[in-house]
């Protein structure tokens, strides 16, 4: 029998890890023509995605529930990879977010009018925050999520608006995490325009078309250019659709799985990896290496060859994060739990850090006349928590359910996902890590840093940035490989 080592190939580019990341690049490659190859380490595709469809009829997201797209390209490759049919869009209701306050979901005021008649805000805290445009710009260095909209909104939209947005999707430390690195847009609107509320309106005023259209023969029904839409998304069976279906369209010889990559070095060639493939180490040579494992991953990996890259890398924490599933009878929940879900500030010293409601969100996530609630545990602030038993767990999250929307008796389906590093923390002096990583992409050509630890956590920017590089990436032929 031939020897695994022996089938040792090169490719033009080796993608490490089949997350969202590496699969948009090397989809975006191979419909270029590279000869490429996706090494991932688990026995399946999607990265963080991670979704099921339980024995008892509930479609679970262990990882991330939606994505927000707005761009004509995400719904083209969809089409092109054949899954559009299988689509779903959030329920209009899925625009109500509720945050705990005084220990009771509030609705999250979307227009300026509702926030004046909301509860959430106290008279004096709206007043601050409306003074926004006002209140002169700082050049902090390196300002933290939590001083900066304290500075800019007031203490109390920050408490009760801001923080438990900051721990629902980034499971972090509003104190820790940098609003440079964190808020990119958000910050940009104050360096450039002084006010954030004045940077958003400029950049809503500059998308609009500046010209007026083009003349239409007087037809007042020619339709004028639209700016695209949002939309909330998934998959019937989940997010973990998307990301299955772009590794069938590369083929299973361009996507090893239960193949983790051990070692990684340059050469003169390029890269070579030895990466564990049933059991049996098996070397691959590259021209080209897209990195798009997590962060902690890569930090072992490129040690020997970049330790500044390394130490760059290794100093992006993450925390341990548990995702608790309940189903319940209908008749079991008192609160409608009409909307997305409510998320809770520190403030409230709850002991989950949000409840979404998938069965509200998307058809067919729970069996007729049940409903399905995710709870997220843990996270920067409470990472102690993710790392209870299973019982405890299920305990802490039922006593929650109960408070909160009044759920009580046994929930009929009970299902629980551990992460032990979830989502990378873009923590002060993260700008400079990324210019270390800029400055190792120049040190070796054919190297790029590529995931959610680089350029924004969402499905949709990791996806962005992935194609991107695909796309852009200067091909070179891998030495031996005919042109
Ligand atoms: C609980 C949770 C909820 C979330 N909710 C949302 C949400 O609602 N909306 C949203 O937009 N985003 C959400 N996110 C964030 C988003 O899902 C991720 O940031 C994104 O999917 C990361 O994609 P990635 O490809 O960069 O990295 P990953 O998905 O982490 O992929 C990296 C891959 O590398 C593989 N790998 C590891 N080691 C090796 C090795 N040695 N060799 C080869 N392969 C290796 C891993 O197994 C993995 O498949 C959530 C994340 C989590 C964890």
């Amino acid at each position: 029998m031939q020897k695994l080592d022996s089938l040792a190939t090169n490719y033009d580019v080796l993608v490490i890890g089949a997350g969202i990341s590496g699969l948009a690049a090397a989809y975006a490659l191979h419909q270029r023509g590279a000869r490429v190859v996706v090494v991932e380490a688990r026995a399946e595709v999607g990265g963080s995605i991670r979704s099921e469809v339980t024995p008892a009829g509930f479609v679970v997201e262990n990882g991330p529930n939606t994505v927000v797209n707005r761009d004509p390209a995400i719904w083209q490759q969809l089409s092109t990879l054949g899954i559009e049919a299988e689509r779903l869009t959030a329920d209009r209701s899925s625009g109500k977010r509720y945050i705990v306050l005084n220990g009771k979901p509030t609705l999250i005021p979307t227009s300026p009018p509702a926030l004046i008649k909301s509860d959430l805000l106290s008279p004096i805290a709206k007043l601050r925050m409306l003074a926004e445009p006002l209140i002169p710009p700082a050049c902090t260095p390196d300002e933290s999520v939590a001083a900066f909209f304290t500075r800019r909104i007031g203490r109390e939209p920050m408490q009760h608006l801001i923080d438990p947005f900051v721990s629902g999707i980034y499971s972090g430390d509003p104190q820790a995490l940098s609003v440079q690195a964190t808020f990119p847009t958000l910050w940009e609107a104050e360096q450039q325009h002084g006010s954030i509320l004045r940077g958003m309106l400029a950049k809503a005023f500059t998308a609009k078309p500046t010209k007026a259209p083009p003349p239409t023969n007087g037809d007042p029904a020619q339709p004028k250019p639209k700016r695209e839409k949002s939309v909330m998304f998934s998959f019937r069976e989940g997010l973990a659709t998307w990301p299955r279906a772009l590794a069938q369209a590369l083929g299973s010889e361009q996507v090893w799985l239960n193949a983790p990559v051990q070692r990684l070095y340059p050469t003169a060639q390029g890269w070579e990896a030895t990466v564990l493939r049933d059991q049996q180490p098996v070397t691959v040579t590259a021209a080209q290496v897209v990195l798009a494992a997590p962060a902690h991953v890569l930090a072992e990996l490129i040690a020997v060859f970049d330790r500044e890259a390394s130490r760059a890398l290794a100093t992006m924490p993450s925390y341990p994060l548990s995702v608790v599933h309940l189903g319940y009878r209908r008749e079991d929940v008192s609160d409608p739990l009409d909307g997305f879900g409510a998320l809770c500030p520190a403030r409230e010293r709850r002991n989950v850090l949000g409840i979404l409601y998938p069965s509200s969100l998307f058809a067919g996530r729970a069996p007729a006349g049940t409903v399905l609630t995710t709870t997220f545990v843990g996270g920067a602030r409470m990472a102690h928590l993710a790392e209870y038993d299973d019982a405890a767990l299920v305990d802490v999250v039922r006593r929650e359910h109960a408070d909160l929307i009044g759920a009580h008796g046994e929930p009929i389906f009970v299902r629980i996902a551990r992460w032990e590093r979830a989502i990378p923390q873009y923590v002060a002096g993260h700008a400079t890590r990324l210019a270390v990583l800029q400055e190792s992409e120049a040190r070796y050509p054919g190297l790029y840093y590529l995931g959610n630890y680089r350029a924004g956590v969402s499905v949709e920017k990791c996806w962005h940035k992935g194609t991107a590089l695909g796309a852009q990436l200067p091909l070179t032929r891998a030495a031996g490989v005919p042109t």
